[in-house]
């Protein structure tokens, strides 16, 4: 692997937004546990059956499974650039990662906290919308989607649950900066702002 990078924060901050813009620009891959999980609840397979009552609730799936898929995926990355989107999301998986990393005598590089408000991420994840063709994110008022392209809303972008995963995040994953700060990984970008002063934000710290 090349660089590693953590894009830590809320469901909403405009992690996968940036991370699209990465990869555009600069080749990075992204390796996106959310992403991972609805394929395979699209495809109805063992770990999709395992994973949906917890995504469809809010909560996250267990830890054990979600370090199982990243442990089949690293092997994958080599040496290239990757961004992991909405994985670490507690301090085990955190702790899993690492070691994993360390296996192979590698360490994580950098990890950027996007900094937003809850109201902000309501706002957000409310009018968010995805085109099942390209996976592209859109959102109703912010960024909408050209005429013609047919978009959908993700199940857990509802409201009550929108609310249930901001609760999980605060519980279960804000700790995080605080693991990565001690290490002196971590980096906070204002991710209130509009998406083009994110990536120079972004940009800057890489
Ligand atoms: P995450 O990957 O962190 O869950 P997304 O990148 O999917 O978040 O962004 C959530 C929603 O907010 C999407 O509809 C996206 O178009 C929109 N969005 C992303 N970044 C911004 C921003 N800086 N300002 C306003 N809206 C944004
Ligand atoms: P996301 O696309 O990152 O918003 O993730 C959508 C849902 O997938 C979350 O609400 C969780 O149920 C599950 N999920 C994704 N990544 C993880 C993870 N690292 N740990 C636990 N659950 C996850």
């Amino acid at each position: 692997m090349g660089k590693i990078i953590i894009f830590l924060g809320p469901p909403g901050a405009g992690k996968g937004t940036q991370s699209e813009r990465l990869i555009k620009e600069y080749g990075f891959v992204q390796l996106s546990t959310g992403d991972i999980l609805r394929e395979a609840v699209r495809n109805g397979t063992e770990l999709g059956k395992k994973a949906k009552q917890y995504m469809d609730a809010g909560q996250l799936v267990p830890d054990e499974i979600i370090i199982g898929i990243i442990k089949e995926k690293l092997n994958e990355l080599k040496d290239k650039n990757v961004i992991f989107d909405g994985f670490p999301r507690t301090i085990p998986q955190a702790e899993a990662l690492d070691e994993m990393l360390s296996q192979e005598g590698k360490e994580v590089d950098v990890v950027i906290l996007f900094d937003v408000d809850d109201e902000e991420v309501i706002k957000r994840l409310s009018g968010r919308r995805i085109d099942p063709n390209t996976g592209k994110t859109y959102h109703i008022i912010y960024n909408p989607p050209p005429e013609g392209i047919e978009v959908i809303q993700r199940d857990d972008d509802k409201e009550e649950v929108i609310r249930k995963r901001l609760e999980v995040y605060h519980s279960q994953t804000e700790p995080l900066a605080d693991y990565y700060k001690k290490k002196g990984k971590l980096v906070v970008v204002n991710a209130n702002n509009p998406p083009d002063d994110v990536y120079n934000q972004i940009k800057e710290v890489l």
